[in-house]
């Protein structure tokens, strides 16, 4: 069965978002483990995870996905901007190990200039620095549109950074539609090489959530603005044939489209209709 949900808001806890999931027929979903923007998250709540824990083995919630602010920037010139970066994300891998065995994705970040190649150092140095053999989450990266200097538009940079970092089997990649759309590999013409591709450059084992979004631009224009499924110009058709892939199937999908809980609601239902 199709394992999808969608982006929740975190502000009211893990109970409250796992019901929402339940709500509208999501069998898991991800959300931001702080403001967007990067401020300071709000203490945990034991009652409140353990509360969750159980009520998702109940309802059969599947992993979750938790998102970093995309704010941070791991490959900033800046050393101040990198170190408030591993900071967090060392707060979240720390906060993360409540609610054991999930992913956490992240933008790799922006070179601002200094090259890529200086850009992906900073990032698997922060991740060489933050990661632990006993840490229970896998950390994914997540394929970028490549706007401005963002890192993360070609799968090979991304293959890069995970050869760079020595615990690399804690580390994945999520796959955002949009993001590849606008980074200009045509999943809705030719899915099968472009998944060739990835099998070939990273290692389809490596994937292990994909970000479903349809994008309202053309392909190639690095431009990440996410559409309704069915309304940008990747199309209904091409989502289903990615939701159907044999390579894909298997994974989690999570929709982060411009709609309020309704309008996923609606989404799901849709998907689930033509997943076969
Ligand atoms: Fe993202
Ligand atoms: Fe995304
Ligand atoms: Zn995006």
């Amino acid at each position: 069965m199709l394992n999808i949900g969608c982006h929740l808001s975190s502000s009211k806890g893990y109970l409250a978002m796992g019901k929402a999931a339940v709500s509208i027929n999501a069998s898991t979903f991800q959300f931001f483990t702080r403001n967007p923007r990067g401020a300071r998250a709000k203490a945990l709540d034991p009652k409140d995870v353990s509360a969750f824990l159980e009520y998702a083995r109940e309802h059969r919630i599947e992993k979750i996905l938790a998102h970093a602010p995309y704010t941070l920037n791991a490959a900033s010139a800046d050393q101040g901007i990198r170190q408030f970066a591993r900071n967090t994300m060392a707060d979240d891998l720390e906060r993360l190990e409540h609610t054991p065995g999930n992913c956490y994705n992240f933008h790799p970040g922006s070179h601002v200039g200094q090259g890529t190649e200086t850009g992906i150092s900073h990032i698997a140095s922060m991740l060489n620095q933050l990661l632990r053999p006993d840490h229970t989450t896998t950390v994914l990266l997540e394929t970028m549109a490549g706007k401005g200097s963002e890192i993360g538009r070609e799968f090979e940079e991304l293959r890069e950074i995970l050869d760079r970092v020595e615990l690399s089997g804690h580390m994945g990649v999520c796959l955002d539609t949009c993001h590849v759309w606008d980074g200009g590999y045509d999943i809705a013409g030719h899915l099968d090489e472009v998944l060739n591709h990835f099998d070939h450059v990273i290692g389809l084992t490596r994937l292990k959530a994909v970000h479903l979004n349809d994008s309202q631009n053309p392909l190639g224009a690095r431009k990440d603005r996410h559409a309704k499924i069915g309304r940008g110009h990747i199309g209904l058709e091409a989502m289903v044939r990615i939701v159907n892939h044999p390579a894909l199937k298997h994974l989690p999908f999570y929709l982060e489209t411009p709609n309020e809980l309704d309008g996923y609601a609606q989404e799901i239902l849709l998907l689930r209709e033509h997943a076969g």
